[in-house]
């Protein structure tokens, strides 16, 4: 089973070249923003305590995010693959994805980044404001402190890769098509 993990700061276009790269190879994708939100709108305890974090443009504690990705794996035994978005976030959830697979005697495949500068990260969050209802996209100071969040405790999450052969990166800068010719050539 192959794991892959895409990873980049937000506005990089994560979500984008998931859904193209889930048409191409059939991945199963699993954003664990997508799934905040879903919990989010459904009201749940969990979506109550995930809101007032995201909107401030905080992560949200470890523990939650690696339930929901341990029942993602549970729960889709048959899939030819994972593709996860927005996780890990930091090097502990990281470290609780490699013990998780290494009890089904898997392993992370790679973790593919795509590159943007932080003024391309407002630029490309203040056109998704307009384009989805996200209320984390619109206030100038939640998207100052996703961009601090992300340089934290994020980018750590490189080196584990790293240190593991299992970092590529692209140059995220140009359209969407540049893009996925590039994050395709790695899969
Ligand atoms: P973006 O595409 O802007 O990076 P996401 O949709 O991936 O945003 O995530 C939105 C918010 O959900 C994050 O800012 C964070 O608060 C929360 N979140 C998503 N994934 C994680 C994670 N793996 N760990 C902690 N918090 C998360």
């Amino acid at each position: 089973m192959k794991y892959y993990i895409l990873f980049g700061p937000p506005g990089a276009g994560k979500g984008t070249q998931a859904k193209l790269l889930v048409e191409k190879y059939g991945f199963h994708h699993v954003s664990t923003g997508d799934l905040l939100r879903k919990e989010m709108a459904a009201g749940t305890e969990l979506g109550l305590k995930a809101k007032s974090l995201i909107e401030a443009g905080n992560l949200v504690p470890d523990e939650v995010v690696v339930g929901m990705i341990h029942s993602e794996i549970a729960n889709n035994p048959d899939v030819i693959g994972f593709l996860f978005d927005g996780f890990p976030r930091t090097t502990a959830q990281a470290e609780s994805l490699d013990a998780m697979l290494k009890e089904l005697g898997q392993s992370v495949t790679s973790c593919l980044s795509i590159a943007i500068s932080d003024d391309m990260v407002a630029e490309r969050i203040a056109n998704r404001a307009m384009i989805e209802n996200r209320p984390d996209d619109t206030k100038p100071e939640v998207i100052a402190n996703r961009i601090k969040t992300y340089h934290e405790k994020t980018e750590p999450v490189m080196n584990y890769y790293k240190a593991q052969n299992k970092y590529s990166e692209v140059d995220g800068s140009g359209t969407i098509e540049e893009t996925f010719v590039k994050i395709s050539a790695l899969v």
